[in-house]
This record gives structure tokens, sequence and C-alpha cells, in this order.
């Protein structure tokens, strides 16, 4: 009889977390997942009722007597940790959230750090940390960032949620150190792709460009946040889904980059996706939130490590990305 791992998606109803959900069953995994938002609508586009799903929705992972319930309860052999609060440029970089996104996300952590510890030591554990923990003195040449994993000390980040994640890096590898866990930590560099914000505030970069690429008026002008000229690199979602299940089945348990190191300008992103869309408009920059200067993704340590790293162009996952939101925004007017 083969017997079907489990694992348990926190932040199932998010965007890496949907993806990762269904990665996980077509691998023949029992799923469960958890997240505080109603699952309905994402249940619904997300599953093939036939596979093994359970879903926990309206689940408020910072209630640390839930959080022990569920890890005493059950036992799975995989937990991936991709619930936060986080969102986009103008959601981190503005400071009106900061200690939502500071209280929220450490408290998820510290509640499952310790409830694995307490009652689930054989559990492997992903735990999703960001680009964001990289010290802004080394993403001031928007042609140059340095984002090489060893380069995060002095420690530097530029946002509080990079300050939180730095935090809960050394969370969760204290815990493996002290208690003994099985932990893998990935940085994500800019994720995208279908299912993900577009247009509720907490959209990334290359989503924004594409839904305003296609509200934009022909001959009109495209507003775009900054000079134009920060550059980032953006790692298309299946990509990343594969990356966290090459490094989760590897021995490797150092902190590896995940992302892509196809870097472009803000303004270029911007072009690409008004390509995509065929229509002439003017770009404007106008004054926004930006974070650093530059950032892309060093993949020197992964390969290394993994032998593998992304290779997605970026216009392929932009094309899809496009089409997927034209089918939002064509369903909603
Ligand atoms: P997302 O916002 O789409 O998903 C996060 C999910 O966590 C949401 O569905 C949210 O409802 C859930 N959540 C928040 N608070 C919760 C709580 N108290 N209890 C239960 N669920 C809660 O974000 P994402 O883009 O899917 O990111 C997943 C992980 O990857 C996060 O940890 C994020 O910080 C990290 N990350 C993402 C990116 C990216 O580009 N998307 C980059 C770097 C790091």
């Amino acid at each position: 009889m083969v017997v079907m791992k489990t694992a348990l998606v926190l932040g199932a109803g998010g965007f890496i977390g949907g993806h990762m959900v269904r990665r996980l069953l077509d691998e023949g995994y029992k799923v469960t997942g958890v997240d505080i938002k109603p699952l309905v609508d994402w249940y619904q586009t997300h599953i093939d009722i036939n596979k093994e799903y359970m879903s926990r929705d309206k689940f408020d992972l910072r209630d640390s007597n839930r959080v022990g319930v569920l890890i005493k309860a059950t036992h799975y052999d995989e937990v991936y940790q991709l619930a936060a609060d986080m969102g986009g440029a103008g959601y981190i970089f503005t400071g009106e959230h900061d200690a939502d996104i500071m209280h929220n996300s450490a408290s998820i952590n510290l509640n499952m750090a310790y409830a694995i510890a307490k009652w689930s030591r054989k559990t492997k554990v992903f735990y999703s940390s960001s680009a964001c923990i990289y010290p802004e003195y080394n993403q001031t040449d928007p042609e140059n960032p340095n984002c090489a994993e060893d380069s995060a000390y002095p420690a530097q980040p530029d946002s509080e949620y990079g300050w939180e994640k730095l935090f809960s890096e050394h969370l969760w590898r204290s815990y493996a150190r002290n208690y003994g866990l099985d932990v893998r930590i990935a940085r994500f560099h800019n994720i995208f792709g279908p299912y993900g914000s577009w247009d509720d505030g907490k959209e990334k970069a290359p989503a924004a460009m594409c839904r305003k690429a296609l509200t934009a008026r022909d001959q009109g002008e495209m507003e775009v946040w900054g000079d134009g000229q920060q550059t980032r690199s953006f790692l298309y979602i299946d990509e990343c889904i594969e990356g966290v299940r090459r490094l989760m089945e590897s021995p490797v348990e150092t902190v590896l980059n995940i992302g892509s190191d196809e870097m472009i300008k803000i303004n270029d992103l911007a072009k690409m996706a008004l390509d995509i869309s065929g229509k002439e408009v003017l770009i404007k920059n106008i004054p926004g939130p930006q974070g650093v200067r530059g950032r892309n993704s060093d993949n020197h340590l992964i390969y290394q490590l993994l032998h593998w790293k992304p290779s997605m162009p970026l216009v392929e996952g932009m094309k899809i990305t496009f089409n997927w939101i034209k089918d939002q925004y064509e369903s909603k007017v």
C-alpha cells in the first residue's frame, strides 16, 4: 500500500499558497490548507474535488491556542509556512501598516514554531522569507545591487516587513538548532503570475503594470511610480513552486534565494506590459512608494547547492499574467 504524504499549507488562500496546494495535490499529497480568509471561491477555482484536500478557513494563525490544537491533533509530514501580512510597495513602503505587518506575521511564526517544537518535531518545515531582508546600502545602484545570501549582514532592511522576515528566519533557525526542527528557508524575490492580487491595493509591479496597460486609453498616459529607473527581477509562480519543492526534497539547510536574475527597469516592465496590450501609451512617472533603487536575485548559491535555477523569460510570464488579468477585468465590467 502506498502511504500518502501529508502537508499543511499555511496561507493557502493566498497567491503562493494556492499554487502550492495545487502542486502538492498533483504530486499525490494529502493537503490541508489554512487561511484566515473564507476559502470558498478559492476552493472552487483551484481544487479538483476528487483530490485529497481539506480546508480550514477563517482560521487565525495569530491565535496560539488554535494553532496548538491544529498541530497537536494531526501529524503532517510537511508544513509550508506561507501565511503573512504582506502586499506590494503600496502596502509595505508607505509606513501605514508597519505595526500590523510586524505583529501579525511575527505572531504566526512564533505560534507555529512553538507548536511544532512541542508536538510535532518530525514535521519538515518550509518558511518563506523575502528579498526584502537585504540591506538597503547594497541596493542603491540600480545597475549593480548585491543580493547574495551572505550579504544580509550587517542588517539594514528598508522596511519593517523585511525586519520581521529577518527575525522569523532567526526564529526558525533557533528552533532548528535548539529543538532539532527540520527547516528549509527561501528568500523569494517578487513572485508573480495568475491568481495574484491585481486590483486590491496589495498587487505587485507586474500585475499593476498589466492592469494599468489593460485599462489605459490608446494614445493616452500610464502612471508609473518613481523615475522608472529603479530595477527589479520577477519570478513566475511555477518556477517559485518548483524551487521550493526542490529545496524541500534536498538536505540543504542554508537559506537560499528563489528568484529570477533577469533584472529590468520598472519603466521597461511598463513598456513590456504595454507591448503585450498592443497599445501606444505614454509612460508618466509620478511620485510614489518605490523601495530600494535596485534589486536582483543572485542565483549562484542555489545553482551550486541544488544544481537548478529558474530560467523562464520574464516576457513569457508577463503574457500569461496579462491574459489572466484581462479575463478577470472583463468578467467584472
Ligand atoms: P498572500 O498575501 O497572497 O498570501 C498570504 C496569505 O496569508 C493570505 O491568504 C492571508 O489571508 C493569509 N494570512 C494572513 N494572516 C493570516 C492569519 N493571521 N491567519 C491565517 N492566514 C493568514 O501572499 P503571497 O504572495 O502568497 O506570499 C506568501 C509568502 O511568501 C508570504 O510569507 C510572503 O511574505 C512571502 N513572499 C512573497 C513574495 C511575493 O512576491 N509574492 C515575495 C517575498 C516573500
